[in-house]
């Protein structure tokens, strides 16, 4: 005990490192990926291994508005003449955000980057920011046509809410709820249509910013087409692995 207590008091550089080491501080994390690979379930996942925030540009800019800040209000005017808010009012309610202080040990960016604007944006913040540890970005991944499943097999319950898919958690009696036999609903905008035209935007806005991220190198990719805690433990690891690098 007195040994420990002794280092403790005077440590050298390399103990006071180990010390940095074994704190295990993730620092700020993105999560990239394709409309409907789960990027939002997988950061609730994460927010209960760390405690550190989830971020979500679309929860961020819903809040803004609901609270009627001034960045809520240009948002909402913007979106009241159907128009899609732009990067810069987005980086802005970001760097509010990220003022807050518990996000002083890391954070899980969902959503954000979107585009190669954010991204060198959030690149610049992050440089400014010296003490801050360097972003560690993870893409999960499913292929197209599971995705194409997930979003297009999606049945909803009207009375008890719960979600069925017809290829992967289909319902006993086709087109009825398990539970109190109310006949499934599908969302309008689970069609094939809508989800094919979500995919080329994210092809021209956000793909690019996957590929930004590789070649910077702290990347990572996990495969998606697993149960959801298998997911959340590959992305656990990659993380560690990727904050060892030095
Ligand atoms: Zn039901």
């Amino acid at each position: 005990m007195s040994s420990s207590a002794s280092s403790a008091s005077s440590p050298t550089s390399m103990e006071s490192g180990r010390a940095a080491e074994s704190n295990h501080a993730p620092g700020p994390i993105l999560l990239l990926g394709a409309p409907g690979v789960g990027k939002g379930t997988q950061a609730k996942e994460l927010v209960k291994v760390w405690g550190i925030p989830q971020i979500s540009t679309g929860d961020l800019l819903r809040a803004n508005v609901a609270q009627g800040t001034p960045l809520g209000k240009v948002a909402q005017e913007i979106m009241g003449r159907g128009e899609l808010v732009p990067d810069s009012l987005v980086n802005e309610m970001v760097a509010i955000r990220l003022l807050q202080p518990d996000t002083a040990r890391g954070y899980i960016l969902d959503g954000f980057p979107r585009t190669l604007g954010q991204a060198d944006w959030l690149d610049g913040r992050l440089a400014a920011q010296i003490e801050s540890l360097p972003v560690v970005a993870v893409s999960i991944q499913v292929n197209y046509n599971q995705l194409l499943r997930r979003i297009t097999g999606r049945r909803n319950c009207p009375v008890c809410q719960t979600i069925y898919n017809v290829y992967m958690n289909p319902p006993k009696r086709d087109g009825f709820c398990d539970i109190e036999g109310a006949a499934l609903v599908q969302r309008t905008d689970d069609t094939e249509e809508v989800f094919k035209e979500r995919m080329r935007a994210y092809e021209a806005l956000t793909a690019p910013v996957v590929e930004h991220y590789r070649a910077l190198g702290r990347f990572a990719e996990v495969d998606g087409d697993r149960p959801i805690p298998a997911i959340a433990a590959g992305i656990v690891a990659a993380v560690e692995r990727l904050r060892h690098l030095g």
